[in-house]
């Protein structure tokens, strides 16, 4: 079976984004390939963060995981931080890392941009190093990437391509190695839709746990008066009717987007529906397409989280397997590195 391997960061609340950019596909890939999701703790302190929340926030990312129909019976769920290796990959590729490689990366210069230089760790520049790391360590065929990972991934191909070339074949062999390449170089896998669920509060940025606003998102677990209220204040224009892909209604596009991946239909189902709607009478529809879809996540969610001892076990055996997996290309790494083995 080929390896997929994706996680999301506990920073915030999961939202829509997330959910149709990622964990919804996974649910999917998690029947065709062997699959690893985790809950990536060790990216979520690049930026300032809160110690009384981040354990928190990572038990219900996981929850949220479970809720959303990620099946532990099939796909391998951790916590980051609870398989070392992936801290110690990073090291080890940190070597290997151009500078220059992560002063082009969009992201870091746009997060470091907000936050402010007094504010920016170092580890907000090497944190593709670190992405690098998670997805080199399970040698995976494929990473399930929005748009916005688009470029690290892209990263992590060329990290992976220099070090089987710096290190590998036959430099390997001579230090009683296997030979041939270190790394598998993984593939990107884009969702056909919902790539990239954008703001409610404007139409051209993505929607983000870390935007400051939580109107500007809808989250995974906001309760029904919440959603109603968000959708209600949510952004529009005074076009007449609704379309699809009109650049210049970039708020209309993202609304009936959303409307077509929460109800499940197509969109010519959608533009036969919606297309002499107005906002007053799409936005209950929507509201109500919003709620019935997130309800019963939300119900799973709660059963989970009242389960301590399950979600732990889960967590744990999660961890054992990725382990296995990861130790074994660490001691492949260090070898081919030249690095004095441990007795
Ligand atoms: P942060 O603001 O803290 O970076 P985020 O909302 O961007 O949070 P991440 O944890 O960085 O979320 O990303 C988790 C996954 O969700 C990634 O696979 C990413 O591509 C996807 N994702 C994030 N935002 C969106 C979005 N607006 N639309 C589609 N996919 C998204
Ligand atoms: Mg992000």
């Amino acid at each position: 079976k080929k390896r997929v391997v994706s996680g999301v960061q506990p920073t915030g609340s999961i939202h829509l984004g997330n959910y149709f950019g990622a964990i919804k596909n996974w649910v999917a890939l998690q029947n065709v390939y062997d699959t690893l999701f985790f809950i990536v703790d060790l990216h979520a302190i690049t930026l300032p963060y809160d110690t009384q929340q981040l354990s928190k926030a990572t038990r219900s990312t996981a929850a949220i995981y479970l809720a959303c129909g990620v099946d532990p019976s099939k796909a391998s769920v951790f916590v980051q931080s609870h398989v070392r290796a992936h801290v110690e990959l990073m090291w080890l590729l940190s070597s290997t890392t151009p500078i220059g490689w992560l002063n082009k990366m969009i992201q870091f210069k746009e997060k470091s941009r907000k936050a402010g230089d007094e504010e920016v760790g170092v580890a907000l520049l090497t944190y593709p190093v670190l992405m690098a790391s998670d997805i080199l360590l399970y040698q995976s065929d494929f990473v399930p990437v929005g748009e916005d990972q688009k470029q690290h991934l892209e990263l992590t191909r060329d990290l992976a391509e220099r070090v089987n070339n710096l290190y590998g074949g036959r430099k390997w062999k001579k230090l009683g190695g296997r030979g041939g390449t270190i790394f598998k170089v993984p593939e990107p896998l884009i969702p056909p839709a919902g790539a990239r669920i954008m703001s409610l509060t404007d139409g051209l940025s993505k929607m983000s746990k870390s935007a400051p606003s939580d109107q500007s998102r809808i989250n995974i677990l906001d309760p029904k008066d919440l959603i109603a209220n968000k959708i209600k204040r949510c952004k529009t224009d005074s076009f007449p009717g609704l379309e699809f892909d009109n650049s210049e209604r970039p708020e209309c596009n993202n609304l009936v987007s959303i409307y077509q991946l929460i109800s499940g239909k197509t969109k010519e189902e959608v533009v036969q529906e919606c297309q002499n709607m107005n906002w007053g009478t799409f936005k209950p529809l929507l509201t109500d397409a919003l709620i019935d879809h997130l309800h019963p996540i939300q119900v799973r969610y709660e059963e989970i989280m009242s389960d301590s001892g399950y979600l732990d076990g889960v967590l744990a055996q999660g961890a054992r397997n990725a382990a296995d997996i990861a130790d074994s290309t660490l001691n492949n790494i260090y070898q081919a590195m030249g690095f004095f083995k441990r007795q």
